[in-house]
């Protein structure tokens, strides 16, 4: 379908303004040292290597007996010489023939290389009957069979995750050099934009996109300094971006950088810094501003997003494009977005020069078929439609109408969003 003169001249693809974006941005490099126990969503700074082997020696997974596999055809019975649990340590050898009692997780005495559980014997007054025969090594957890020493467990770039924890303390690591926390600030522009809490006169609305842009930074851990929201002021947002550009190392802003008489964003910022103002390829979100402001105070520039003022616009631009953007500044390793093959339930309204992140739901139908459905009208306005949806319906750039029935990619939102 022939891509029409409203969508398509001088749109930037998206994929282009995110290599763009991730060209200019690298990750800070200050690092600090934390405790284990605060090191939850930092970002390693380097490679952790394993100081020891883990299991650190080869013990018994079950409660039951251990003993040695060798001549074990000859020995239906087995003498009971000794007793190890969790903690302990049997000190002698044990020769063919004998065998300890032994719990999880305790070290398997030498001349032992085989546990058999307690469910599989019959006790008897001077050791234990065998009633079924183990292969040699059964119910034995292997020194190092899960991290051998010098090791890579985890590599620089890694966000920390609970799990991640549980791992660095079974090694004995204590401490970890992680990346500097990152400031964000975030502003909202617009002379109709009314704080909670206060009536609304004929023309106004309430500031939603603070709310969620605050939110989704929080979700990312980073500090954030609230600017709250500015009328359309040129010289008070030359002012407040001059002066939030000292205190920050980005700046999110939502609203006026469209080409209405009332859009200063890109104005104030070719002035005081370096800017990129895109129209995308991306729908929601056309307009959106990425530049560098170097202020007076600090060693690195302050990066700076405008995002459109339309919430879903600003909500689906801040996710998709500012997301990668500050991962990368942190020092992230990001792992690729995973979409997948849906069939869409819903007939599907779409024009072909933009790339449309539309909002649906997903789910897995008896025959184990991704379906996907539209969320319904998808005004650039309507913040139900993320508030309904569980994925993005991904159509690309030259796309035209589909029709129910046909398969179309949809990527599942991420726990940042959902
Ligand atoms: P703008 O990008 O400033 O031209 O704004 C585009 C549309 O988004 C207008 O309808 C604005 O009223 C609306 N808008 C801008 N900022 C916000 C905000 N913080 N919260 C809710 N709606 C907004
Ligand atoms: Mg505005």
């Amino acid at each position: 379908m022939a891509v029409t003169c409203c969508d398509a001249p001088g749109l930037m693809p998206v994929a282009d303004a995110m290599a763009q974006m991730l060209n200019t941005i690298s990750s800070v490099t200050t690092t600090e040292c934390v405790e284990l126990s605060g090191a939850l969503n930092r970002v390693l700074a380097q490679s952790v290597i394993s100081p020891m082997a883990v299991p650190h020696f080869d013990n018994s997974a079950m409660d039951g007996y251990a003993f040695s596999s060798e001549r074990l055809d000859e020995f239906t019975h087995l003498t009971l010489v000794g007793k190890v649990f969790a903690g302990d340590y049997f000190s002698d050898e044990l020769k063919p023939g004998e065998c300890v009692r032994i719990m999880t997780g305790a070290p398997l005495p030498q001349g032992a290389d085989t546990v058999q559980m307690q469910e599989n014997v019959m006790v008897e007054p001077a050791g234990i009957k065998l009633l079924a025969v183990p292969n040699k090594g059964a119910n034995v957890r292997y020194a190092g069979e899960d991290i051998a020493i010098s090791q890579v467990v985890l590599s620089a770039g890694t966000r920390i995750q609970p799990g991640h924890l549980g791992l660095l303390a079974s090694l004995g690591i204590a401490k970890l050099q992680v990346k500097r926390n990152i400031t964000v600030g975030i502003f909202s522009t617009g002379d109709e934009l009314i704080a909670l809490g206060q009536p609304l006169k004929a023309g106004q609305i309430y500031d939603s996109n603070r709310y969620f842009l605050v939110a989704l930074m929080q979700r990312l851990d980073v500090k954030i300094i609230d600017f709250g929201c500015l009328a359309d002021d040129i010289d008070l947002l030359r002012t407040t971006l001059t002066n939030a550009a000292e205190k920050v190392d980005v700046l999110i802003t939502s609203g006026g950088v469209s080409v209405g008489e009332a859009d200063f964003t890109k104005t104030v910022l070719d002035e005081i810094g370096q800017v990129n103002f895109w129209k995308l390829a991306i729908k929601p979100g056309k307009p959106f501003a990425f530049g560098q402001i170097q202020s007076a105070t600090r060693t690195e520039p302050t990066l700076f997003f405008g995002l459109p003022g339309n919430p879903v616009s600003s909500f689906v631009t801040c996710h998709q494009l500012v997301f990668p953007a500050l991962l990368t500044l942190m020092g992230e390793k990001k792992s690729a977005q995973i979409t997948l093959a849906a069939k869409t339930q819903t007939k599907l309204k779409k024009r072909p020069g933009r790339m449309d992140y539309q909002r649906g739901n997903y789910t897995v139908n008896a025959q184990g078929e991704i379906e996907v459905t539209s969320t319904g009208a998808q005004g650039s306005g309507m913040l139900t439609s993320i508030c309904q949806a569980n994925c993005y319906i991904l159509l690309a750039q030259d796309q035209g109408h589909v029709e129910a029935g046909a398969v179309v990619d949809i990527l599942p939102f991420d726990k940042y969003i959902s």
